[in-house]
This record gives C-alpha cells, structure tokens and sequence, in this order.
C-alpha cells in the first residue's frame, strides 16, 4: 500500500469516481473512511466538478 501525501484527496476521488449524489458519497465515505470534515469536502469537489454540474443543475 502506497501512503499518499494527501489520503483524504485519494479518498474524495475514489468516492466521487462514479459521481455518485452527494447523498451516496456521504455513505460510501462513512462506510470506508471519514474524517470531520469530508461532508463539506464532499460538497466542495462535488460543486468543482463538471460532470456532476451538468448532471444536477
Ligand atoms: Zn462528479
């Protein structure tokens, strides 16, 4: 197992690979990793990601 500089961005795209709602990433996120503060997180790549703007307007 490779320890990255940043496990909670590893985390953030693992669990928005699929861009999941921001619902189902709260879940995913809870049932593998979390940390305080993954649902602003969660939040914050969901909103910078293109794919999921044109998914949910
Ligand atoms: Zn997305």
């Amino acid at each position: 197992i490779v320890i990255s500089a940043s496990p909670q961005s590893d985390m953030l795209n693992i669990i928005h690979e699929s861009h999941l709602s921001i619902e189902k990433m709260k879940s995913h996120a809870r049932s593998a990793l979390f940390w305080p503060i993954i649902n602003s997180d969660i939040e914050q790549t969901k909103r910078s990601c293109a794919t999921c703007a044109k998914h949910c307007p």
